[in-house]
This record gives C-alpha cells, sequence and structure tokens, in this order.
C-alpha cells in the first residue's frame, strides 16, 4: 500500500490535472501510479509489471497529458491495446483526466468501426491515439495517419497483445515512430518477445512493478466471487440476503463511490454510510462509533479512511472494487477477525483480474474459496426463514385477540378456511419482497481463476494461433467455422481474433486454431454459439471483406494451410529476421 502522506499534488501533476482528478474522486496514487508519474514526468521510459485493476491506466495517462503540448494539434501520444474495449476505455479516461486542459482530443481507433469517421477525425487532428494495432497499422498504411509528432507510445496489456497474434503488427508500428520517444509498455508477464521488445525500444527504460509481501491472515476464511463490473451491485445485494454478519465494511475505490453505494443500499432498507477522506474528522469518528454501537451495520469505506479502523463488531469485509495490490488486500480483510474473533473476506474480480487473485494466495498462503452468486432458491430460503422468525415474534409477543375475531367472523361468512385466509395474508405481506424472487440470471464465469494457470508464453507467439484440437483454453467444445477472408486479402491471424474477440466477445483464448487459404479462412470457434452472436459475425468486416461466418461443412480437420507448427506457408513473414530462441 502506498505511503499514508503521498497525494497526487505530491507527484508534480498540473493544477487542471489535479483538480480533474478531484472529480474522479480518487484519493490517493496506487502503488503504481506513486512509482510511474514521477518518473514519466521526469521523460523516463517505463517497463511497469503490472496488470489490470491496479490504477495503470492512470499510471501513464496522467504524466503524459501532463506533458503534452497544447499548441500542437497532431498525434502526441499514441497507446496500443489489444482490444477494442480496452481502447474504449483509456480513450475515456484520457478524456476524464483532460476535463480541465483546453482543446484537448483523443480518438479511440479500432477494427468494425467505421473507417470515414475514423479518417474525418485524424484530419481535424487529435492529440492522443488509443487504437487496436490492426487498424493503427491500416492507417499508417493509408497515410492517414502521422507518427512524426509522436514523442510517447504506451503499450498497454503488451502480453495480452502478444497472445493475439498483434506483436507483429506492433513492431511495425513502433518502427514508425520517431526514435527518440518515450515508451510506456505495461505487461502482466515478460514472455520472451515481450522482453524482446523492450530490450529494442525502451532501451534503459526503468523498472516498474509492485513487491509482494506475505502475511497471515489466520481466522479469516477469504472467499472470491467472479462478477463483471457492471452486476456487482445485483451481487453484493444478493449476498448481503444471505450472509449473516453483524457489522460490515464494503471497500470500494473511490470517495464518490462509498456515497453512491450508501445511497443505494439505504434504498434497499440497510443501515448503510459512506466513510471517505472528503468528510471531516468529526463525521468519520461519529460515523464509526455508530457502527461500534450497532447503530449502523454497513460501512462503505476506501482504503484511506479505514486506515487503522478497529470495531470489532466487524465480521464481514467485503471487496466491491479490487484492491490495488496484496498488501492492500491484507490491511482490508484485517478489519475483521478482531479481537480474536472469525472473519470472513468476500472479493468480487472480474474475469481479467484473476491474475491479482493468484497473487493474493501467494501473499495470505491462503486459498481463496469461490463464491457463487446466491441464486433465487438461496434467497428463497433466507426469506421464508426470515419470515417465519417474524412471524414467530409476533405470535409470542403480540396479543391480537380483537383482530382474530375479524379473521374468523371474515372466514366464517365467506366459508373460508383459516388455510386460505392466512395464505392471502402472507401473500400480501410478501408482495414487496416476494418469498420466492424471479432473478435475473447474471453471466456466469469459470469461478476456477486457477485455471487460467501461469500461462506460459508459446513458442508458437508470432501471430501464430493453438494447435488444432477439439478444445478451447476454457475447455470449451469447438467448431471450425469458414471465413470469406484469406490470404488475397493479407489478413493475418490476429485481424482474425482481433475482429471475433471485440465483435462477439469471445475471449481470444478460446479462438482456437486458424488456417489462412488464398481466399478464405477456417478459424475453430467455442461449438454452440447464440445465433445472434453468428448473424453479427456475418457482416463484421476484416480487411475490408465481410466475414460471412459460417460452420465449414467439411469438417474442422481439412484443409492444406493448417498453422500447426512447421506449416510456414501460411506464417504472416516477418518484417525481419528475429534471433533465435
Ligand atoms: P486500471 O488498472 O487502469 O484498469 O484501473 C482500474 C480502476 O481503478 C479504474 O476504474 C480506475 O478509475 C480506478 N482507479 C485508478 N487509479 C485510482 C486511484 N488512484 N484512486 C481510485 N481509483 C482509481
Amino acid at each position: 500500500m502506498s505511503d499514508d502522506s503521498l497525494d497526487f499534488a505530491t507527484l508534480g501533476l498540473s493544477a487542471p490535472i489535479l483538480s480533474a482528478l478531484k472529480d474522479v474522486g480518487y484519493e490517493q496514487p496506487s502503488p503504481i501510479q506513486a512509482q510511474s508519474i514521477p518518473l514519466l514526468l521526469e521523460g523516463e521510459s517505463i517497463l511497469g509489471v503490472a496488470q489490470t485493476g491496479t490504477g495503470k491506466t492512470a499510471a501513464f495517462a496522467l504524466p503524459l497529458l501532463n506533458r503534452l503540448d497544447p499548441s500542437i494539434n497532431s498525434p502526441q501520444i499514441i497507446v496500443l491495446a489489444p482490444t477494442r474495449e480496452l481502447a474504449i476505455q483509456v480513450a475515456e479516461a484520457f478524456k476524464s483526466y483532460s476535463k480541465y486542459l483546453p482543446e484537448f482530443s483523443v480518438l479511440p481507433i479500432y477494427g468494425g468501426q467505421d473507417m470515414r469517421g475514423q479518417l474525418r477525425s485524424l484530419k481535424r487532428g487529435v492529440q492522443v491515439i488509443v487504437g487496436t494495432p490492426g487498424r493503427v497499422l491500416d492507417h499508417l498504411k493509408r497515410k492517414s495517419l502521422d507518427l512524426s509528432a509522436i514523442r510517447a507510445v504506451v503499450l498497454d496489456e503488451a502480453d495480452e497483445m502478444l497472445r493475439m497474434g498483434f506483436i507483429d503488427d506492433v513492431e511495425e508500428i513502433l518502427s514508425n515512430a520517431p526514435g527518440d520517444c518515450q515508451y510506456a509498455l505495461f505487461s502482466a508477464t515478460m514472455p520472451p518477445a515481450i522482453k524482446r521488445v523492450a530490450e529494442q525500444y525502451l532501451k534503459g527504460a526503468k523498472e516498474v512493478r509492485i513487491a509482494t509481501k506475505t502475511s497471515t491472515v489466520e481466522r479469516i476464511s477469504q472467499h472470491v466471487l467472479m462478477v463483471d463490473n457492471s452486476h456487482k451491485l445485483d451481487a453484493l445485494t444478493r449476498v448481503l440476503e444471505v450472509e449473516t454478519f453483524d457489522g460490515m465494511i464494503i471497500f470500494v475505490r473511490t470517495k464518490s463511490a462509498t456515497v453512491e453505494l450508501a445511497e443505494k443500499l439505504q434504498a434497499r432498507g440497510y443501515a448503510a454510510e459512506a466513510l471517505n477522506g472528503d468528510q471531516t474528522q468529526k463525521i468519520r469518528e461519529q460515523t464509526i462509533d455508530r457502527l461500534k454501537k450497532g447503530l449502523l451495520d454497513i460501512v462503505i469505506a476506501t482504503d484511506v479512511a479505514a486506515r487503522g479502523l478497529d470495531v470489532e463488531r466487524i465480521s464481514l469485509v467485503m471487496n466491491y472494487d479490487i484492491p490495488y495490490d496484496t498488501e492492500s488486500y491484507v490491511h482490508r480483510i484485517g478489519r475483521t477477525g478482531r479481537a480474536g474473533r472469525e472473519g470472513k473476506a468476500i472479493l468480487f474480480a472480474a474475469p481479467k483480474e484473476r491474475r491479482l487473485l493468484r497473487d493474493i494466495e501467494r501473499a495470505t498462503k491462503q486459498a481463496l474459496t469461490p463464491y457463487e452468486t446466491p441464486s433465487a432458491e438461496q434467497i428463497s430460503i433466507n426469506r421464508i426463514q426470515q419470515f417465519q422468525d417474524n412471524l414467530l415474534s409476533t405470535l409470542e409477543n403480540q396479543d391480537f385477540s380483537r383482530i382474530k375475531d375479524v379473521v374468523l367472523k371474515f372466514a366464517e361468512e365467506r366459508e373460508l378456511s383459516l388455510e386460505d385466509v392466512a395464505s392471502a395474508l402472507a401473500f400480501q405481506l410478501q408482495m414487496e419482497q416476494p418469498l420466492f424472487p424471479i432473478l435475473r440470471e447474471l453471466p456466469k464465469h469459470d469461478k476456477d481463476f486457477r485455471r487460467d494457470g501461469d500461462r506460459k508464453p508459446r513458442r508458437r507467439e508470432r501471430g501464430e494461433r493453438g494447435e488444432r484440437g477439439g478444445r478451447g483454453r476454457d475447455d470449451v467444445a469447438m467448431q471450425c467455422y469458414r471465413i470469406e477472408v484469406g490470404r488475397k486479402h493479407h489478413v493475418s491471424p490476429g485481424d482474425i481474433v482481433g475482429a471475433i474477440a471485440n465483435e462477439a466477445g469471445i475471449e481470444s483464448r478460446n479462438i482456437g486454431h486458424i488456417a489462412i487459404h488464398e481466399n478464405f479462412s477456417l478459424v475453430d470457434l467455442p461449438s454452440g454459439m447464440p445465433g445472434e452472436v453468428l448473424q453479427h459475425l456475418q457482416k463484421v468486416r476484416v480487411k475490408q471483406q465481410q466475414m460471412k461466418l459460417k460452420p465449414d461443412t467439411r469438417g474442422s480437420k481439412g484443409g492444406s494451410g493448417g498453422r500447426g507448427r512447421g506449416s510456414n506457408s501460411d506464417r504472416r513473414p516477418s518484417r525481419k529476421p528475429k534471433p533465435r530462441s
């Protein structure tokens, strides 16, 4: 965890950027930010070993924005990202951090997006480009993108770009950037191909990584629930229904999130309050006091505000937003299991954040138990139990002889059984919180986050895809599909993976073998894809050609242009000879 006294202003960022940070509600730099920002501000290149969730986007975006020359209206920063989603996300981050920079412009460019719109925007002039390698290269070839004024190049999720077969494109783009550029390369792992790129382009770069200390956290059972960002609130409300807890602390990343989540929980009837660094000391003390006395059950806090919090009642810690590093995780869960009590910690993590989970297990020397999002049946059991408890308490504690007369008279006059009358009353009572709720299905994620393994960089890493086989990396059954884009269209495996991953939302590791033929290509994809996805993929364009994806009737094993090892005939020619490993 970063040092207490550190804030963004002490890192040397300019006033407009600090104002924007105030608006987004960041309280303190994350460890990767604290290390990267001063170096990038000084013009150094960096090699960051950091995964999603560590705050790496701001780690490069903030200092590079700080160094931008507002008087130059052509691309000064280029960020390469593996997927359309990441490119959009990074461009959005640049937009929010540049809120108070006059006339600032950023453009995301990625495949599948209308080319004319991109060309128009590029003509008008933009200062920051965030793009996927294939489309950036297309623009370079068309001469619609000029890199001559580029001062900084960022490779975001470099290992993912490698895995998706983009490494040749990345290197070609790098060779087009001015020689004296500043570089920032972020990668969760450092496979040989990435190291090679780093050695060639990032000479003298400073390495930035977060050290992992081990700490024991006995008496705290640790769980992880795999959930997308957009479903976290839904998952949280379900967890709150089935968990029995005394006091609880929910960790989020920003001050604004503490307030928003507290309001949402209050609206659902929970005694919840926000705790953040914007509040006065007095307000914070009052909140903690109320939590101690049991006047309040849930506190939603940022790391900074909860530092040193010692309340014995806290029996559950929810990591709603994933912590930046293992140290911060250990600190957070240490808010429970106080004074020799048992504690429980639940962590929400998106599939992309798997890597931190393994770091946490290593750091705490304890396994994280997968936690299933509570189902409608579980919630139903809990609600019925609660309903019965309330009923029993009323039976024991209330005198309702006069009401009883009303009920008996009502049943007698209408010749109704008391059973029916009681059921009708129960039905009315549960209307607001149905005993048999109908809940929307949340997307299921592979619970076993370890399965992803420490994916070893594959030897076939220059644009190659996996061996032919019947299963994807997530052990899903595969089927062969044909697309009407081939060698004559100059398509590369990276283009195909990029288009399918982006348009169908299929994780790149579940896109199997790709065989590029003269007029068409064959690609192994998970079998049983929904009809609408297949329909959509027919229209998606790669290299200006509609894919017209359809199941390959000849079977996936056919074709002479297999891309297994040794089938060099299909391999994209390397731009330059590479050292043998
Ligand atoms: P990243 O690792 O760049 O994908 O960032 C993950 C999330 O952390 C994003 O939602 C950011 O908005 C958020 N974030 C990044 N830096 C900070 C910070 N210093 N304080 C609070 N939230 C942050």
